[in-house]
């Protein structure tokens, strides 16, 4: 089961973090709102414990933000005050349950538990732009009729574009996350730029509506195809 933390508190976090892995859960911080809402996007959690009290947007408006996207993943919201308010607007914003700061460790757990045993959210098994199709269970990508010949690299990185169809994806974004090399280097850049070739040939070969751009100095594009022929 995966957890993310959303703490900017670094110490809170790191004992909510260690705590939680004792417990045998995988477990990712988020320091901010915006870390939070970029990897919920691109990565799959079966919980989010979301702090509210955060720099930049704060915990309820990253919570609306994600539900407007319709991020099924229960939340647990953290709250430091404990007023009504708080809690009403919490579940308002789509919580599924809150905890007033300072909270007894094993009453977290007991809420994360309870929340856990309502079920996993109906994942997204499958991801789709125009005719392509990935399917993230058997692993199979498929293009129109064509099955493509992915590596387990070019399916990963296919993914990635994919869960972030219609947003530009720079190469930071794909060392730190497909490559999960934090420090990003010219040599990595390289490798990204080879594999998106060859994903590319792959995916968009023969075809006039061509689904991975590339922006110039930036990074990479997926989107479906306007009406326009290429
Ligand atoms: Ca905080």
């Amino acid at each position: 089961m995966r957890i993310l933390v959303v703490e900017d508190e670094r110490k809170l976090a790191e004992v909510l973090a260690a705590a939680l892995a004792a417990e045998h859960y995988e477990v990712v911080t988020a320091p901010t709102g915006e870390d939070a809402f970029f990897r919920v996007n691109a990565e799959l959690f079966d919980l989010v414990i979301l702090d509210v009290m955060l720099p930049g947007r704060n915990g309820f408006e990253i919570l609306e933000a994600l539900r407007r996207r319709h991020l099924q993943t229960p939340v647990l919201v953290l709250t430091a005050r404990d007023a009504i308010e708080d809690r009403v607007r919490g579940l308002d914003s789509g919580a599924d349950d809150y905890l007033v700061k300072p909270f007894a460790f094993p009453e977290l757990l007991a809420r994360i538990r309870a929340l856990l045993r309502r079920g996993r959210p109906a994942e997204v098994l499958k991801l789709k732009a125009a005719d392509l199709e990935l399917d993230l269970v058997t692993h199979r990508a498929v293009r129109g009729e064509r099955v493509l010949d992915l590596t387990i690299r070019e399916f990963e990185l296919l993914e990635y574009l994919l869960r972030h169809q219609g947003h530009l994806v720079s190469r930071e974004m794909l060392a730190r996350d497909v490559w999960r090399e934090p420090r990003r280097a010219t040599p990595i850049d390289n490798v990204i730029d080879v594999q998106i070739a060859r994903l590319r040939r792959k995916v968009d070969t023969d075809r006039e509506r061509r689904l991975i751009h590339t922006i110039r100095g930036v990074g990479f594009l997926l989107k479906e195809p306007e009406h326009e022929r290429a």
